[in-house]
């Protein structure tokens, strides 16, 4: 049997909430797919002694529901089934996981095309084409899962046979249901069924796409969370590796600034000029120039080539 999960987007509180079987989990906006890409599963399922025991540790961890969702009950199905003699059930979890990689792979090298190669150039074109361009040069197929209104129980519903349509019957239907849902929002509202992983990605995609937000690289952990309140926001709110009572956002902001301050502040104003003048060619060749010697300032910087107050001089002369 396929999974089947519903999910439902809120729009004011940038919140997911997914149900699968019996349970009810929510999650910041984007995280559920992002934590699953981001995940060295195989290799944490290949380390271990004990598969089936890691499988139940990954499954009490929320940073892993995706993959518990798709992926680990159809490798117990492997190990529980009788018929299988040891090498055909290794043999049969290994197809899994090397098919769960390559999805993370396909689903990592779309996000990186659209919104992390060169972020800071192609940020003018961030947008729905980009998508459908690199998934169509993957030979990947975009799959829109079930949509529906949240209140309207697609499962419960009578399904019309198209040889039974009855059009008067059909609209006094439509009608009563908009009555009994006055107030609802039809885009909040909106809730998805997905049997795939691939459905569930095309949601998550095409809602990130449909609200104009990104998906940004966290400067301190390294994994990918969508920034909702704040396009720019460098760091995500994930539990921070250095401090397990901190979030990245948290642990960063307790960090000296200085002149990296600096430049994000220039780089900020300068990029939201360019945004804003969009058919402005000169401008944005400006910003590119500035953007290339700012680049290479900061890896000298970095490389100590440079002190901090060679790249501070530098910032404030060409700043205008
Ligand atoms: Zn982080």
């Amino acid at each position: 049997m396929k999974p089947l999960i519903k999910i439902k987007y809120d729009k004011l509180k940038y919140v997911e909430y997914i149900s699968y079987k019996s349970m009810e989990k929510h999650f910041d906006f984007g995280y559920s797919l992002l934590n699953f890409i981001c995940a060295n599963i195989k290799e944490t399922i290949n380390n271990s002694d004990d598969v089936v025991k890691e499988l139940e540790n990954l499954s009490e961890n929320d940073d892993y529901f995706i993959f518990n969702v798709f992926y680990s009950d159809e490798i117990k199905r492997q190990l529980e089934n009788p018929t299988l003699d040891n090498a055909e059930k290794d043999r049969r979890i290994k197809k899994i996981l090397d098919y769960m990689e390559k999805t993370q792979l396909t689903f990592s090298t779309i996000i990186d095309f659209c919104f992390l190669y060169n972020a800071d150039v192609t940020g003018y074109d961030r947008g729905i084409d980009r998508f459908i361009f690199i998934c169509n040069k993957l030979n990947y197929a975009i799959s829109q899962p079930k949509y529906t209104f949240a209140t309207f129980d697609i499962n419960k519903q009578d399904k019309l046979n198209i040889k039974d349509v009855d059009f008067e019957t059909l609209d006094k239907e439509y009608i009563d249901f908009k009555l009994n849902n006055r107030n609802l929002n039809r885009f909040d509202g909106a809730s998805y069924t997905c049997d795939s992983i691939d459905e569930f990605f095309s949601i998550c995609m095409l809602t990130i796409f449909d609200r104009h937000y990104i998906i940004s690289r966290c400067k301190n952990c390294g994994k990918l969370f969508v920034p909702c309140k704040k396009n720019d926001a460098l760091y995500c709110d994930r539990i921070s590796p250095q401090k397990d009572t901190k979030t990245c956002k948290q642990y960063a902001s307790k960090k000296p600034k200085g002149v990296q301050e600096l430049y994000r502040k220039i780089y900020l104003k300068k990029i939201a000029r360019v945004n804003r003048n969009k058919d402005n060619y000169t401008l944005k060749n400006e910003f590119e120039t500035w953007k290339t010697q700012a680049d290479k300032l900061k890896a000298d910087l970095s490389n100590n080539i440079i002190t901090d107050d060679d790249f501070e001089k530098w910032l404030l002369e060409n700043d205008k």
